[in-house]
């Protein structure tokens, strides 16, 4: 069944059994079960999945818990936007989780566009252009912006300016894309955070809609009725946990997959696939317990589309200390399987150290081009403070040649098919049963390589490096205002001691249980180097972020005026004697 593998001579005899074992009877009945459910959090569609999955898992004899936290979910009813002074009312109008529900009659102002979208290329010049710089007071206005799919950074900044609501423009001819307006990563605020929850009612149009506001705002004014109606509030949502332990040996130690079975819509490629292939793993993984070296958990999280990752954070929380203690790398599944996604190179992500291990797995099973991405402040990607080591996200994607060809716009998931992301469109004929199961056996060879060998095979060496010239590339950004060297001798430090440590492990010259333990240490203090600002046990927010975030304000030196340039500087001094600290606290535990 399926698609050949394409170097089978590199697969362990495991990773032989597993990717025979592998079809698409399973996965593809998952999908057809839930291509009958809109599973919106809080929903008894969402309900009736947990429990189809459970069911399944029941029949393998594979154990699993079932949690039923309270989430803080937002879901969308209806939206509408119409003019008071002409005949318009835009067609297929949709408002966004965590937008106010409200009534609001004002004049329209075309404002621009929103900035570039998360997977967009970063262009650094942009980067640093904050969107609508240019606009002015929006005081008793409805702001019209074009947007692909409106960032976080361009509502907040909208709203800030004194707009009453706002109208995004999607580039889809038909339907606009779903969405959230909340930048709190989990969707439940801290005490003092409340307020950067959305105070205004948001609405997303269609092109043709969006384009013809757009004259009439332009030509000689429009005033505007925009509505939107939304339950914000909480609910019991189940989260399901499946767990292979290792049969032949005691750990601690476990690998987290997971991904979400919420949807927008009845969501087959996002994340229905996604689902089917974590339901497939936990079957097949559990024939082979006896090869294991350590755990795998298998979770399945609700909350993801309504509550901006609710479950996958709700985790995170609840078990944060043991996460910390034992989990050694997050996988994520979502989107995969999309039809016609046939190669790994606009969307699949991981954090450096994974490189080899991702890269040589995706080569192995499919023989497709794979490209490394910095991983997006996105997805469930709910394990970055604690610092874990995360691979994949996205996975496959349709090749951009055939995007083009077929009018696509950039979405972020689906494969990057902008006809099924977060749209009604999202159905059965969106996925690939070839595709899906090429995809599940590509997760399941990387799983075993990191379930299966005496050591980890993360390579933090590789990953103190990348860190090493994205600092060194702030240091120059930041010319005479700043110096980074302490934190790139720590670095420079750190990569020779690796250079040692690789060796040794090479060799059989150090005991696994103190290699993996340096290795796990590692990832806790180099991945949030790496992804994050806030600190352990926290989660920063759902915005854009770039390489070493704690760094990079060091580029906007240059735009800074004398007072500004100071506060800066002590600003960076306190990042870095915090970096410097933990670097060098590193250094000292390892292995000699
Ligand atoms: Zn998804």
């Amino acid at each position: 069944m399926g698609q050949q593998i394409a170097n089978k001579s590199e697969l362990s005899d495991t990773e032989r059994q597993v990717v025979h074992e592998i079809s698409d009877e399973e996965p593809w009945a998952l999908l057809e079960q839930f291509s009958e459910l809109e599973r919106v959090s809080g929903s008894d569609d969402e309900k009736e999945a947990a429990e189809y999955i459970t069911d399944r898992l029941e029949s393998f004899g594979v154990t699993y818990d079932r949690y039923d936290p309270e989430l803080y979910i937002s879901q969308p009813h209806d939206a509408s936007v119409t003019a008071t002074d002409r005949e318009f009312s835009a067609d297929f109008a949709k408002t966004v989780s965590f937008a106010a529900s409200q009534t609001v009659t004002a004049p329209v102002e075309y404002v621009g566009s929103a900035g570039p979208s998360f997977l967009d290329d970063p262009d650094p010049d942009e980067a640093l252009a904050e969107p609508y710089e240019d606009v002015g007071d929006l005081s008793a206005k409805i702001a019209l912006t074009a947007a692909g799919s409106l960032s976080i950074r361009a509502t907040r900044k909208l709203e800030s300016k004194g707009a009453e609501g706002v109208i995004a423009i999607h580039e889809h001819d038909r339907e606009p894309h779903n969405g959230i307006a909340t930048p709190i990563w989990g969707g439940v605020p801290e005490l003092h955070e409340r307020d950067k929850i959305p105070d205004v009612p948001i609405v997303h149009v269609n092109s043709p809609d969006g384009e013809q506001l757009r004259s009439m705002a332009d030509d000689d004014g429009v005033t505007a009725e925009l509505s939107t109606s939304l339950t914000t509030d909480w609910f019991e949502c189940p989260v399901i946990v499946a767990s292979i332990d290792a049969t032949e040996v005691e750990s601690d130690e476990f690998v987290l997959l997971h991904g979400h079975y919420d949807s927008w819509h009845v969501g087959i490629t996002d994340n229905a696939t996604g689902d089917a292939g974590m339901l497939e793993i936990a079957r097949v993984f559990d024939d082979v317990a006896d090869t294991l070296n350590r755990n795998l958990r298998i979770a399945w999280w609700p909350g993801h589309s309504t509550g901006r990752y609710a479950g996958s954070t709700w985790y995170a929380d609840e078990f944060g200390v043991e996460l910390a203690r034992n989990c050694v790398a997050h996988v994520n599944m979502d989107s995969p399987g999309t039809k016609d996604a046939t190669e790994y190179t606009d969307m699949s992500c991981w954090t450096p150290e994974a490189h080899e291990l991702v890269t040589e797995s995706i080569d192995d099973v499919t023989g497709a081009s794979s490209q490394e991405r910095f991983p997006f402040r996105a997805g469930d990607y709910s394990f970055d403070n604690l610092g874990v080591t995360g691979f994949l996200m996205l996975s496959s994607n349709i090749p951009e040649d055939i995007r083009d060809e077929r009018g696509y716009h950039t979405v972020g998931g689906c494969g990057g098919n902008s006809d099924a992301w977060h749209l009604s469109t999202d159905t059965l004929d969106k996925a690939g049963r070839d595709e899906l199961v090429r995809d599940i056996r590509v997760y399941a060879v990387s799983l075993l390589r990191v379930l299966t060998p005496d050591v980890l095979p993360f390579d933090h060496r590789r990953n103190a490096e990348k860190i090493r010239e994205t600092v060194a590339g702030y240091d120059d950004a930041a010319e005479d205002n700043f110096d980074f060297s302490p934190t790139l001798d720590a670095l420079e430090q750190l990569v020779e001691a690796l250079d040692s440590f690789q060796t040794a492990i090479a060799n059989d010259d150090i005991d696994p249980a103190t290699a993996n333990r340096t290795i796990t240490e590692l990832s806790r203090v180099l991945t949030r180097l790496n992804l994050v600002e806030k600190k352990q046990f926290e989660q920063d927010p759902a915005v854009s972020r770039q390489p070493v975030p704690r760094y990079a304000p060091a580029e906007r030196f240059e735009t800074l005026d004398e007072d500004e340039r100071r506060f800066l500087t002590r600003q960076l001094t306190r990042k870095q004697n915090a970096v410097v600290y933990d670097l060098e606290n590193a250094l000292e535990e390892m292995p000699t």
